[in-house]
């Protein structure tokens, strides 16, 4: 159900981790009319957004400070009463430590409309993602919330030491780190055990999270020598000790590492996703861009006489997606493909053409130019018409080899990739990156073109095979490591194995 006029929601986003947003969230963030947001929310959370919504942080003002609470609240009753739909986003839950009760009530004596969606609060998922259960049948059979953030100037109920060292299970501390060694002394002081485990989760659920566990007497100690900060959880308890085995996200094999990724935006999201699936924190720094050339003569006449070719070949996924545009554009779908055997310059191209309803006729298993040439060895060619979609600035081996055998065959340019300037945020972002990722000579000639000196100096190089390291000397760029196997899956194991530990 999408957000209503006149309503505001008091929704949580999470503790950082963007899939651990809820499906609900999502719905009222892409509907809603007006988002306010906190500081701390998950990266792209506000991606969903519409284009036409006004979006405001207010957790930080163009000024610099952020809004006062009662700004906040204000803000929201005006929208609201001017009619608009009104997500108030916070991080992790918003009734938990995000002063979303104040907010609810405030929302409540105006006579405003209000929703509230839970949201995953960092007290249980920092924990998990640093793999401590915040119950366990042997070790707790209670958790406690707590704050370490006592404010004299809010008024705020000072902590009963007495009673949180007194409580009979695992205490999740919020906004504890920068009071940690006052925190621990009073719980020791009240009669917490200085032995008991415990653990401080910095950056929980997100690529850069890391965890220091120690007994509670010495956890101070341990956060400050690991120079842990803002956002963590404390957790005091015997859970904490069940981390060692249960860890699991800062095993993975990429966790913690910042890769680049150069490929333009269009395809870069096979790569990204694998690897952030990996652990790393993957910063896209595309240097091409994919410009569709869909509206051509020759494309549209290709497109008008599509029933009339005995093959069609397909070189990309771009050009798959982009070839079913310029159908649908002149009323056309699959059925146009009826006659014509469809090949497939590799299994992605054919899972692009799958996407569309057409199972390909022929993939060769190497995505090259010349392994389709030598797929297509069977087919009768002699005098047919043959189609060649494909980018503009492709090489010729495969229209040669067509002719040679008698085709006419039909080239017709779908796209082209021209360069692409990155914008300075990701520049910025790359900069002390652990790895940047070549796939094609192309993006490495663009890439030191656009960005030149501000690429990252301590990054290794990862190129995906012999041509684009070949590139990437010339570019002035020293290759550290190149894949074996020249394809995607090839160039991440590569990566893998350099990250590994020797
Ligand atoms: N409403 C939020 C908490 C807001 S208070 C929730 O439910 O999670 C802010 C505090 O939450 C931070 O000081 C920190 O203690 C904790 N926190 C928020 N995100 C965190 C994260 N990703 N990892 C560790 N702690 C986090």
């Amino acid at each position: 159900m999408s957000a209503r006029s006149g309503v505001v929601y008091l929704v949580g986003a999470g503790p950082g981790d963007p899939g651990l947003i809820t499906v609900r969230a999502l719905e009222l963030l892409e509907t809603a009319d007006v988002v306010l947001h906190d500081r701390l929310i998950p990266a792209g959370a506000l991606d969903a957004t519409r284009p036409d919504a006004e979006v405001v942080d207010v957790g930080k003002r163009p000024g610099g400070d952020a809004a006062g609470q009662p700004e906040i609240e204000a803000l929201m009753v005006e929208h609201a009463r001017a009619g608009r739909s009104v997500v108030r986003l916070k991080g992790g839950d918003p009734f938990t430590f995000g002063r979303g009760g104040e907010e609810a009530e405030a929302l409540a004596a105006a006579d405003v409309d209000f929703e509230v969606v839970p949201g995953v609060t960092a007290g249980v998922a920092a924990p998990a993602y640093a793999g401590i259960p915040v119950t366990h049948r042997d070790d707790a059979s209670a958790v406690a919330f707590v704050t370490g953030h006592e404010d004299p100037g809010k008024d705020e109920p000072a902590l009963d030491w007495d009673a949180l060292a007194a409580f009979p299970g695992t205490l999740a501390i919020y906004m504890g780190v920068r009071r940690l060694p006052e925190l621990a002394d009073r719980l020791v002081a009240a009669g917490r055990s200085a032995d008991e485990p415990a653990a401080v989760v910095e950056r929980g659920t997100m690529s850069g999270q890391r965890s220091v566990t120690a007994p509670l007497g010495e956890l101070a100690a341990a956060a400050d020598g690991a120079g842990v900060r803002a956002p963590a959880i404390v957790v005091v308890g015997a859970v904490a000790a069940r981390g060692d085995a249960i860890a699991w996200l800062e095993r993975r094999p990429l966790h913690g590492r910042r890769v680049v990724v150069t490929r333009a935006r269009a395809q870069a999201s096979g790569l990204a996703r694998t690897l952030r699936s990996l652990g790393a924190n993957v910063v896209e720094l595309p240097a091409i861009r994919i410009e569709p050339r869909i509206d051509s003569d020759e494309v549209r006449r290709a497109v008008d006489d599509l029933y009339s070719y005995a093959l069609v070949c397909l070189t990309s996924p771009n050009g798959v997606t982009l070839l079913f545009e310029a159908m649908a554009a002149a009323g056309r779908d699959a059925r146009a493909l009826a006659n014509a055997t469809v090949a497939a310059i590799g299994p992605g191209t054919a899972h692009a053409l799958g996407e569309h309803g057409v199972i390909a006729d022929v993939v060769p298993a190497e995505s090259v130019a010349e392994a389709l040439v030598e797929a297509l060895s069977e087919i009768e060619l002699e005098g047919r018409p043959v189609l060649v979609a494909r980018a503009a600035e492709a090489r010729d081996v495969l229209p040669d080899a067509l002719r040679e055998r008698g085709a006419e065959v039909d080239v017709v340019a779908l796209y082209e990739t021209v360069a692409e300037r990155p914008d300075d945020a990701a520049i910025d972002a790359a900069r002390d990156a652990d790895y940047v990722t070549f796939t094609s000579s192309s993006t490495v000639r663009n890439l030191v073109r656009a960005v030149g000196d501000r690429l990252p100096a301590a990054a290794r190089v990862v190129s995906i095979g012999p041509v684009t390291s070949a590139a990437a000397r010339e570019s002035g760029l020293e290759v550290d490591v190149e894949a074996e196997r020249h394809d995607i899956e090839g160039l991440v194991e590569a990566l893998v194995a350099d990250a590994a530990p020797h």
